[in-house]
């Protein structure tokens, strides 16, 4: 299997990233997103990083490298505390393929990184609150590669804060591994 991982945000701590008063998004993706790729050449997959280039290009660049997935990564911010904050997985409301992908990653998140708590899936859409994440995957929604937008936990929400250790990021990465690896197995 090759994977693309794109590190979004253009890879900057720039205006539209998340951040706290102590953690920016860039930096935590950044580490979660090396623990994936060791873990998935571990298992004998390929893994391309992509930390330039808008979005569209992005999209265009996993697809001319025929990838079997594309996982646009992110940190996710803003949690209201209402609620049990969660990891969450965006698949392309067209996207057959993109649900299973996301609910492996969810099951595999949950199961690698317990304090994450819970993890949920979204079908993502181009109006309404999910069409920032669609943005993430719109060109890549069902074939090679299948997209996913993940924010696998909140940087700003004191249930998640044992998240931003480092430890705790590799393991993080790794069990979004182990999904991308179970689905492919399985499909
Ligand atoms: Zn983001």
């Amino acid at each position: 299997m090759l994977v693309v991982l794109s590190r979004d945000h253009m890879a900057t701590g720039g205006p539209r990233s998340a951040r706290s008063t102590t953690h920016t998004e860039d930096i935590l993706t950044r580490k979660y997103m090396a623990a994936t790729e060791d873990r998935l050449i571990e298992l004998g997959h390929s893994v391309i990083i992509i930390s330039d280039d808008n979005y569209r290009n992005r999209h265009e660049r996993a697809k001319d490298y025929r990838a079997h997935a594309y996982i646009a990564c992110h940190v996710n911010a803003g949690f209201s505390g209402r609620r049990q904050p969660f990891g969450a997985f965006f698949y392309d409301n067209r996207s057959e393929k993109g649900k299973a992908l996301a609910k492996s990653l969810s099951t595999a998140l949950v199961i690698g990184a317990p304090a994450v708590l819970s993890c949920r899936t979204f079908s993502a859409h181009p109006d309404g609150w999910t069409a920032p994440a669609y943005n993430t995957i719109r060109g890549v929604y069902d074939g090679r590669p299948v997209g996913i937008c993940a924010e696998p936990f909140f940087l700003d929400c004191e249930e998640h804060s044992w998240l931003l250790h480092d430890s705790a990021l590799v393991r993080v990465g790794t069990a979004l591994a182990e999904g991308l690896h179970a689905w492919y197995e399985d499909k």
